[in-house]
């Protein structure tokens, strides 16, 4: 595989899944071919994962790798989950959202949480695989750092005292929901 089109106008992920594929493969991305994002309207990260999977080979005769992401909060029921980016984009910004997350969290002790990750293959005519990753930590009290993207700056993963935010770039590379589910995916592709 000489080429791949990575599904994303999200320039974090787009950054995270060039460094995780063979630096052999040339990537292509979608907003260089002027083509939009899709309508999210799955009920799972997976569903997601592969109706962009989809959706982007349909433009393009490349194979294509697309992601669907985001935080699970416990004591939100689960929430911003699948609405993550939408919840950004509801309270004008990130940093919105974030203070959003930690003023609806201030009396809460329980601040688990989980970022998912759901990454979908397609090779031209042949089915798609589909894996999941996870990642479980905690929600911070304040938000920290400012490396990363997204709701980085609140998440402190397990056995971790600093949030991705506060991370090397490479170090939260290395150990995110991304990185957990591309291997998984790396071990039925082999050539990625
Ligand atoms: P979507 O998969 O395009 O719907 O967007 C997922 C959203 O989840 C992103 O825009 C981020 O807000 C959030 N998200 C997913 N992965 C990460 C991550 O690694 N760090 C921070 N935020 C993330």
């Amino acid at each position: 595989m000489k080429k791949i089109l990575i599904g994303t106008h999200n320039k974090g992920k787009f950054k995270e899944i060039s460094y995780l594929l063979s630096k052999k493969i040339r990537k292509v991305s979608p907003i260089k071919l002027k083509i939009k994002s899709p309508k999210e309207t799955g009920k799972t990260f997976s569903m997601n994962a592969q109706l962009k999977a989809k959706y982007f080979s349909r433009f393009t005769k490349l194979p294509v790798i697309s992601d669907d992401s985001g935080l699970c909060i416990k004591v939100l029921e689960k929430k911003p989950g699948i609405h993550s980016a939408r919840w950004a984009r509801k309270h004008g910004s990130f940093s919105n959202a974030m203070k959003f997350i930690l003023k609806r969290m201030k009396k809460k002790k329980n601040r688990s949480a989980t970022f998912v990750c759901s990454l979908s293959f397609k090779y031209p005519r042949r089915k798609i695989v589909t894996v999941i990753g996870k990642i479980k930590g905690l929600i911070s009290y304040k938000i920290l750092g400012t490396r990363g993207f997204g709701y980085d700056p609140i998440f402190i993963p397990h056995g971790k005292n600093i949030t991705f935010g506060q991370m090397s770039k490479f170090r939260k590379i290395n150990m995110d929901h991304r990185y957990i589910a591309f291997k998984k995916l790396k071990r039925k592709i082999k050539i990625l």
